[in-house]
């Protein structure tokens, strides 16, 4: 069955890790199945919409490749809107929710309620100090007809509320199986606000079905809510789709992952050099696995194995560590070219050929903005003091010997663009001289990188060459011997 499935994010500031892995869920199944996947966005309370919101979320997604086919979308490097049962922004849809808020009432299935926030206050403190559950108590449920016209009239504020039946709510959830809630526990939801724009719940009932959704994926969190859509679907006359609710992600301490305890803005991580395909990665397999024998994974594998009830019930804790090895695993299998067109970004421009450098740091870095900052050193020898040229066991006319033998030794080499050859045939020379590896291979390193750590002196040769090779040590020489 081709699946209709929507990401439908308030656009109230950056899309988030546990938000992105929500909408990858959704696009994997509406690709799967030759579906739609739609970018509906839920800004009923438009007090927490903030400027660019939508374009914030949009373009996370279109980064990370997974670009809504109808809704809100980026295309050609703008923002667009497309679909026919648009428009995908709820508060362009408010006459829709009215009118079937209204519905509701004529049907008797939803009443004007005119509680001033003061009686609800009240009531709601009373019902806490009982210990008992919040709820509304129905003090506008059996109103007169005339009451209601006579204040309607007279412009009194008003919401309207749904009447849950008794009864309880069966949930198939497609991840954690059936779920019974007792309408006890439901609300009397206000459904339609005093300020005329529908309420959440509402609005995703009207829009899910408008919209022809076949399955909703979302988080955890809505799953107490889902009674009250479900009793709305039931009472518009119109079939619910499925459902899957995606546990939440927990810090390593196992609270609710939150801003408090770092990053988790996704976007961010894109700006900070972790590859598309590794966030993706990271992401999708946070408490979910497709296959269970190993953990990367092509963006296109994602769509093909996508399964549901693979997702795990529990909360799935979040160790950013993990993403820096995912990303290095995705760096170290890119070619030179392909990793030279994605640092791109993180260069300044001026660096001239860093093929060599690419070639000898991309297995030692963990996302492209190390990768980027590993590439000055080797353009351009920082100043140093020279007693980090003496090697521990060593002294400093030992060391200015060992720099005058290794540049003898390399002014004579004549193929400096083997690394593996470099490195066999300069150890073999170092052993045949018998001299202590670390008296000359210490002050040699510290002499090309300008650095007490740094890749090793081969790596160096290989990527700086000769007359760059014999120019530095020609200068820790000099040091050595007190000059500048
Ligand atoms: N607007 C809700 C949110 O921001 C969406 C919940 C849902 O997907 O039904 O999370």
């Amino acid at each position: 069955m081709k699946e209709r499935t929507r990401f439908a994010p308030s656009p109230t500031g950056m899309l988030h890790i546990g938000g992105l892995r929500t909408a990858l869920y959704a696009f994997y199944l509406a690709r799967q199945t030759g579906g739609s996947f739609v970018l509906r966005i839920e800004d009923t309370d438009q007090a927490r919409s903030v400027e660019g919101g939508i374009e914030n979320i949009v373009k996370t997604l279109h980064r990370v490749g997974a670009d809504p086919d109808e809704g809100f979308s980026y295309v050609d490097g703008e923002l667009i809107e497309r679909g026919d049962l648009g428009p995908y922004q709820q508060s362009k849809r408010l006459d829709l929710y009215r009118k079937y808020a209204l519905k509701l009432v004529d049907d008797g299935n939803a009443h004007y309620c005119f509680c001033s926030r003061e009686r609800l206050d009240e009531i709601r403190k009373a019902q806490q100090k009982a210990k008992q559950q919040p709820k509304y108590d129905r003090h506008c449920c059996d109103l007169e007809k005339e009451d209601i016209e006579q204040k309607l009239a007279s412009d009194t504020p008003y919401v309207i509320r749904m009447k849950v039946p008794e009864g309880k709510s069966k949930i198939q959830d497609m991840i954690r199986g059936e779920v019974v809630i007792d309408h006890s526990e439901v609300d009397d939801q206000v459904i339609l606000k005093s300020d005329g724009f529908p309420t959440y719940h509402l609005a995703v009932v009207v829009d899910d079905h408008f919209m022809e959704i076949t399955t909703v994926i979302r988080g955890e969190e809505w799953l107490p809510s889902t009674p009250k859509h479900l009793i709305l679907f039931n009472m518009l006359g119109w079939d619910a789709p499925k459902f899957a609710h995606v546990p939440l992600l927990l810090n390593p301490d196992k609270s609710k992952l939150s801003k408090r305890q770092g990053d988790v803005a996704a976007e961010s991580y894109l700006d900070r050099g972790y590859v598309p395909e590794a966030i993706v990665n990271f992401v999708s397999t946070l408490g979910y696995n497709p296959t269970a024998d190993r953990e990367i994974y092509e963006p296109d594998e994602f769509i093909d194995l996508f399964n549901l009830s693979k997702v795990k019930k529990s909360g799935a804790v979040v160790n950013f560590e993990k993403l820096d090895w995912m990303n290095k695993q995705y760096m170290m299998e890119m070619d030179t070219d392909e990793l030279k067109n994605r640092l791109k970004p993180f260069l300044n421009g001026d660096e001239g050929d860093v093929d060599r450098i690419i070639e000898v740091e991309k297995s030692r870095q963990n996302t492209l903005v190390d990768l980027a900052s590993s590439i000055a050193p080797f353009k351009k020898l920082q100043d140093y003091d020279a007693h980090i040229l003496i090697w521990k066991k060593s002294d400093g006319e030992t060391a200015v010997d060992m720099l005058k033998e290794a540049r003898e030794y390399i002014d004579g080499l004549d193929r400096l663009d083997d690394i593996v050859l470099l490195e066999a045939s300069m150890k073999q020379w170092i052993k045949e001289q018998g001299i202590q590896t670390g008296d000359i291979l210490w002050p040699l390193r510290v002499a090309l990188s300008g650095s007490e750590r740094s890749p090793s002196p081969f790596e160096y040769i290989y990527v700086i060459g000769k007359t760059e090779a014999l120019y530095r040590i020609d200068n820790a020489i000099n040091k050595l011997k007190g000059g500048s």
